[in-house]
């Protein structure tokens, strides 16, 4: 050990600073910083941009050198949370996003609020119904977002209001209702008056419906987004950085373009010729979007839509206009997040984040996936929370969730489920590696209930408390010490509780007395054993009379395998009977 030493430690993410391990080998925090939770830079990163939404105040505005608080023109009413942060206001949102994020303070929320580096998506209207506050940024913890809406081929209002109530269930933060079909004006409204979580939306998809993108005209897209703004939407993507100059980047592209924003604006640029109308519309956007305090996420119509096409120019050319246009909404006192690809190799996910951090001058990155790889379409939930989970290490602040069905089919419940768990998995990683204050403390929890062998509390502190219980149950429904995996003689866990000198598995106030048949399986969690495909009990017991026979085990002896120690010559020859 003495041969190697640790990289430079940031902060270790358990409270309780009990362990062994020596801590998170991220950067060394630095909330009010460019840097807020950061991975350590690669050679040939980016640095982070010398600019903050302060070098980009309204015409009018100064700042205070002595409060370090902007000054603002006489008789100027604040609207948004970015406008009160830059006159030192905290608000009752910045307030309850610090009681739900308690390692920051009040003031520094509305700090990074001021920066820019910190959003809090929640219009006026919202605020009215059930919405509760929540940050995105990164001095915060690592959000994930839930895509969901009705198609022309499938699902309506009930549905879609019961896939949010399940996507709020199983962790989304926030859920983006993305309809193209049914009735989307009463679907939009059933959301937000039941959702606790903010609401995106991205307006072009309803203002097509029923006409051709090119009849599209610059009254029709801001009378839209008005109509969407006071019925309480939080956050709005808007493809505004997909530029006329752009398009002969896509031409040799693989995929072309995937958006849906992106490539009905690049259809309606190349018809007109004529420059995207939501960049000329911009400053009357903002002036929208201002009034009810709804946030931007500057879309990105030019993502890659295939590992081939990642990082490319036509890419890279956008992200340079979305910085643009983020300095030019925060000119008008509006939020800002900026949203990103989409298909990246794994190896280009650093750069990729670092680069829009310095483009972007520390707006918050919101991500989708990225999948890291192409050939897996049933399984793109893993495919990309594994670029996911890069990505928020890097630089992301919320990942946009990616579920089974993707380049399939319309989610459904279960799919909504699978694609919430995998990136609150990715999220979670994340901040424990990024070694934000007491990011682990369930970890640990979790750890030392498996460690005494508690497997009550080993459950209830699981993200899914019906699953585990009924894997458990599935093998073996006595709560004992060991389980079904390795059986009592070889359970580690339970020789280690046993060993005097650890203190493994001792520090629960909890210990063994006689196996307790565990409590029989609840309906829910009946239903999740009887979707897998378990053999039936009389088929284990056939082959697990075959194995004891082909490893010698006659009645009353332990098979050959079952040994704490076995001759080289023996196992060889059980190896050659397997
Ligand atoms: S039997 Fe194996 S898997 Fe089960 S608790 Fe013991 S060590 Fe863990």
């Amino acid at each position: 050990m003495a041969a190697y030493s640790y990289p430079p430690l940031g902060r270790n993410p358990s409270s309780a600073r009990e362990s062994t391990t020596p801590g998170s080998f991220a950067n060394p925090p630095d909330v009010g910083g460019p840097r807020a939770f950061s991975s350590p830079d690669t050679a040939g990163m980016p640095p982070p941009s010398s600019k903050t939404a302060w070098d980009f105040m309204p015409a009018g505005w100064r700042r205070d050198e002595a409060t370090g608080f902007a000054v603002a023109p006489d008789g100027f009413e604040p609207v948004t949370q970015l406008e009160h942060a830059r006159l030192g206001h905290v608000t009752a949102e910045m307030a309850r996003v610090a009681e739900r994020e308690p390692h920051l303070s009040p003031a520094q929320v509305r700090d990074e609020v001021a920066a820019g580096r910190m959003v809090i998506p929640a219009n006026r209207v919202h605020l009215g119904y059930r919405l509760d506050p929540m940050a995105i940024g990164r001095a915060s913890l690592t959000k994930v977002n839930a895509n969901m809406g009705a198609s022309p081929i499938s699902s309506g209002t009930d549905e879609e209001v019961e896939k949010l109530r399940w996507a709020e269930r199983w962790g989304g933060d926030t859920v983006m209702d993305l309809s193209t079909g049914g009735d989307i004006d009463a679907c939009r409204e059933a959301i937000l008056q039941a959702s606790t979580v903010p609401i995106g939306t991205v307006p072009i998809y309803s203002m097509i419906i029923g006409k051709r993108i090119e009849d599209l005209d610059g009254e029709a897209i801001l009378a839209g987004i008005e109509h969407q703004a006071k019925q309480g939407v939080d956050y709005m993507t808007v493809h505004a950085g997909v530029l006329q100059e752009h398009l002969p980047f896509v031409e040799k592209r693989l995929i072309g373009i995937v958006s849906r924003g992106g490539s009905l604006l690049a259809k309606w640029m190349i018809e007109h010729g004529k420059q995207n109308p939501m960049y000329t519309l911009w400053g009357e956007i903002c002036q929208i979007l201002r009034r009810y305090d709804v946030t931007f996420s500057i879309g990105d119509g030019l993502r890659p839509g295939g590992l081939a096409d990642a990082t490319d120019a036509a890419q890279l050319a956008e992200l340079e206009a979305l910085g643009e246009l983020t300095e030019a909404a925060w000119q008008h006192g509006v939020q800002v997040m900026v949203e990103g690809p989409g298909h990246v190799p794994f190896d280009q996910v650093e750069y990729n984040m670092k680069l829009q951090r310095r483009l972007c001058h520390g707006a918050p990155f919101y991500v989708l996936g990225p999948l890291v790889t192409d050939i897996f379409p049933g399984y793109d939930h893993i495919t990309s929370c594994i670029g996911a989970t890069a990505a928020a290490y890097h630089g992301a602040s919320m990942l946009c969730y990616v579920t089974p069905k993707e380049h399939l089919g319309l989610p459904k419940k279960d799919d909504v489920k699978q694609g919430c768990v995998a990136y609150k998995i990715a999220a979670h990683a994340a901040d424990v590696a990024l070694g934000i204050p007491g990011a682990r403390d369930r970890d640990d929890a979790l750890t030392k209930a498996r460690a005494a062998l508690n497997w009550d509390k080993h459950f209830e502190l699981s993200f899914d408390p019906d699953l585990a219980r009924a894997y458990h149950d599935e093998d073996l429904d006595v709560d004992t010490d060991f389980c079904a995996m390795c059986g009592h003689d070889w359970c580690s866990v339970r020789i280690s509780k046993e060993i005097t000198q650890f203190v493994s598995g001792k520090d629960q106030d909890y210990a063994w007395d006689l196996p307790r048949v565990s409590k029989a399986l609840s309906p829910e969690q009946q239903a999740i054993l009887e979707q897998r495909g378990v053999l039936a009990s009389e088929e284990i017991h056939r082959l697990a009379g075959k194995t004891k026979r082909a490893m010698g085990a006659t009645a009353g002896e332990k098979a050959d395998c079952h040994s704490d120690y076995v001759e080289p010559e023996t196992a060889r020859k059980l190896q050659d009977r397997a």
